[in-house]
């Protein structure tokens, strides 16, 4: 994995810190890290160049505020301008024609765009309440065909039959007819694609866009693509009409630079992302977030920002030296402790700072459940008296330690198991401190704190 461009810029600082404004002279450096993070995340050449001019006329002269050093604050120019190069907002799918609105799909082979159209349909029916008809026009793969039977069922929507010996044309003709006469709402044409451009495969989905005249024609492009999105975009940009992108595989290992490539080149916003295999992988996409991946799995800087922002580094280097000095750390300061984790805006803030993937592997089912932990850990520490937070020994081997237990469980309305959880994470946490003794923890937010 290339490093993140946050990365690259932190290095660079280091030679600009102090300086006050971005300069010509000290954006240069940067902007060449800038210019290889893009290339790296595969966005394509000339897209880059363009990017990189108009972050310039940006970033030059900029003001470096507060704690911010230019490295930071060009971070969040490019990051501002990917987002908004990407589009801005959400564009969802037009269905404002006569029913049936009929949505044209297109693009090479393997992009996806089978999959996609049983995932339009099953978005179509579920968030729009639409009954929604699907088609196959692709006559040189009878799989494919089959395989649009498939999903179509797995999406919940209706098929229209076709089979390889009839037209193109014919089949999308004999299906729009069907769906008028069934008062269907929406139908999803899938074309057939190939696995390069070539004339005939453009000719026949004119012909098609021709005869349909769709509401939306949905260029269909898979982000690991890379470089090469950008000459099937613009093959599909001259053949069609192109009303949106959806850009799929994004669940897989590419950094999504494909997006402002394919973007840039057909002007039509990207509508939607597919990241997964699966009939519900499909999300509405969302530019800013986007962006984050781009430049390199989420906006670092504004998570840092965010943690030190709270951490009190004082308070951290005298527990530091109490760890160091033997006296030990306590219930006192794994309270302490918590009280930081809520100053920094608690783990929702820093959760929303992270990059997509990660976020959404923890999920607001787990956050809600830690938030929920975290604030019970406290209200145990709280019933404790003083005395017992500074000397854990009463709880932890003490004579009277399963009295003073249910009193504390008591005292915070919980089980003594609770109590008895607390403890043992305190005791993990009093062997972990014991491990970082010389000052490790204090090294580490400084480090943070940069
Ligand atoms: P088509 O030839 O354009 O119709 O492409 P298909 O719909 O048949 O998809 C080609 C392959 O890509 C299939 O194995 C799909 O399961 C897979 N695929 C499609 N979209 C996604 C996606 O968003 N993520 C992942 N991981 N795989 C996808």
């Amino acid at each position: 994995m290339a490093s993140t461009l946050t990365e690259r810029l932190s290095r660079l600082v280091k030679t600009v810190r102090g300086q006050a404004r971005i300069t010509e002279s000290n954006v240069q450096d940067m902007l060449r890290e800038v210019r290889m993070a893009l290339l790296e995340a595969d966005v394509a050449l000339p897209v880059v160049r363009d990017f990189i001019q108009r972050v310039k006329d940006k970033a030059l002269g900029q003001e470096v505020v507060g704690s911010l050093n230019p490295g930071q604050v060009l971070v969040s120019i490019v990051h501002k301008e990917l987002a908004a190069t990407m589009g801005e907002g959400v564009a969802d799918l037009n269905l404002a024609a006569q029913p049936p609105a009929i949505i044209l799909m297109a693009g090479l082979q393997g992009a996806g765009k089978t999959t996609t159209t049983a995932k339009l349909a099953k978005h179509l029916i579920e968030k729009r309440k639409k009954k929604v008809l699907t088609v196959s026009a692709d006559v040189y793969r009878p799989a494919a065909i089959e395989q649009l039977k498939t999903v179509t069922a797995q999406a919940g929507a209706e098929w229209f039959a076709s089979t390889p010996d009839q037209k193109p044309r014919d089949i999308a003709l004999a299906a729009l007819d069907w769906a008028k006469r069934h008062y269907f709402d929406v139908l999803l044409v899938d074309t057939a694609g190939r696995l390069a451009i070539d004339e005939a495969l453009m000719a026949e989905i004119r012909d098609l866009h021709a005869t349909l005249r769709p509401v939306e024609t949905l260029f269909v492009v898979d982000a690991m693509q890379g470089q090469d999105a950008i000459n099937t975009a613009r093959a599909f940009k001259e053949a069609l009409p192109l009303t949106g992108i959806v850009l799929t595989k994004l669940d897989g290992d590419a950094r999504g630079g494909a997006a402002l490539s394919v973007r840039q080149v057909t002007g039509a916003p990207i509508k939607f992302a597919g990241v997964s295999e699966k009939i519900d992988g499909l999300e509405v996409f969302d530019a800013d977030r986007h962006a984050g991946r781009v430049l390199g799995m989420g906006d670092i800087v504004a998570l840092v920002e965010e943690v030190t922002k709270g951490v009190d580094l004082a308070a951290a280097q005298k527990l530091a030296e109490k760890v160091k000095s033997g006296s030990g750390f306590d219930l006192n300061d794994f309270l302490a402790q918590l009280g930081q984790m809520k100053k920094m805006g608690g783990l929702g803030q820093l959760m929303d700072k992270l990059p997509t993937h990660l976020a959404a592997k923890a999920g607001q089912a787990d956050l809600n459940r830690a938030e929920k932990d975290m604030r019970r850990m406290e209200g145990i520490l709280s019933a404790m008296t003083a005395k017992e937070r500074a000397h854990p020994a009463l709880l932890l081997d003490g004579k009277s330690k399963a009295s003073r237990k249910r009193r504390i469980a008591q005292g915070a309305g919980v089980q003594v198991q609770e109590v008895n959880r607390v403890l043992n994470q305190f005791e993990q946490m009093q062997t972990m401190m014991k491990k970082m003794k010389g000052g490790g923890l204090f090294k580490m937010m400084k480090r943070m704190g940069g």
